[in-house]
């Protein structure tokens, strides 16, 4: 039985090793890079969350960001056109009448 069990966990290592010795370095960087991209754009991306079906169109938000952040979209409702500028400053949700806007930082 153990002699079984053994050769059942050799068996199923084997695949992974076989994995990862076919893997050149560069294919192995290539596979993390776009994780910690996505890492990064996932975090810098998503500064705000808006809430489109709460909003209005007022544009206050647009109006008063400091840095730009937001675009009308075709209805004047905001897009985050420009996530890295967001500072977290909260002007734009500590405005809006409709509580439209809730930040994506803890
Ligand atoms: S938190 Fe401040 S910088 Fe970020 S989008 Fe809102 S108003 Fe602009
Ligand atoms: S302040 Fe609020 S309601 Fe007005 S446009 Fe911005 S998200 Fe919409």
């Amino acid at each position: 039985m153990t002699e079984t069990k053994t050769g059942e966990a050799q068996q199923e290592s084997r695949p992974a090793e076989n994995q990862a010795e076919e893997q050149t370095p560069k294919e192995q960087a290539s596979e993390s890079k776009p994780e910690k991209e996505k890492e990064k754009k996932s975090a810098s991306d998503n500064p705000l969350t808006i809430f489109y079906h709460w909003c209005k169109a007022c544009n206050i938000c647009i109006a008063l960001c400091p840095h730009d952040v937001f675009i009308p979209d075709r209805d004047g409702k905001p897009i985050v056109e420009h996530p890295r500028k967001c500072t977290q400053c909260s002007i734009c949700w500590m405005h809006c009448p409709d509580l439209a806007i809730v930040s994506n930082e803890d």
